[in-house]
């Protein structure tokens, strides 16, 4: 398989897959918390009731003001719906993030200015010098869209 096939590989891995009520899946939301709310063990919870791994990949709290959470649970799909029943019967807001980030590797030219845009560490260049994205990490911030001068990123609503 050529060098740039394997980096291909490498994109459609990093998506998301379900496939079936018993197969672990993952969501990521935004959770917006009201100061009344902000020291609910919300992670503790998802581990010890729901069985449900947290992976925080923003935070955004200050004491007296809303705080936000970017982050990606990984659980049965049942699992995760109740989960986020009993999260918005804490008072806490919950917003799924549906779309995702689709990169068309033919066009890119592996320049990395999208690198430097991306807060979030989803994009970076290998020892190679090739761009690579870290799925997981990606939040749909978006502005790595139109940061390429190629037109290479785009949003999968
Ligand atoms: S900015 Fe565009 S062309 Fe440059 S590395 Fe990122 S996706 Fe590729
Ligand atoms: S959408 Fe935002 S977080 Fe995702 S790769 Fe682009 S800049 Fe990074």
């Amino acid at each position: 398989m050529s060098k740039k096939k394997d980096k291909n590989k490498t994109l459609e891995t990093s998506e998301l897959v379900v496939s079936g009520l018993n197969t672990r899946t993952r969501k990521r939301v935004i959770l917006s918390f009201p100061p009344s709310v902000l020291q609910t063990p919300i992670t503790y919870i998802l581990a010890k009731e729901y069985d449900i791994a947290s992976n925080i990949l923003r935070a955004e709290i200050a004491p007296e003001e809303t705080g936000k959470l970017v982050i990606e649970m990984d659980g049965l799909p049942d699992k995760l719906e109740e989960a986020i029943k009993r999260i918005k019967e804490h008072g806490i807001e919950v917003t799924e993030i549906a779309r995702k980030v689709i990169f068309n590797m033919d066009k890119c030219t592996h320049c990395g200015v999208c690198v430097s845009v991306c807060l979030a560490g989803a994009l970076k260049l290998d020892e190679e010098y090739h761009l690579q994205f870290i799925e997981p990490k990606c939040t749909v911030c978006e502005m790595c869209v139109p940061a390429c001068p190629f037109n290479v990123v785009n949003i999968d609503i």
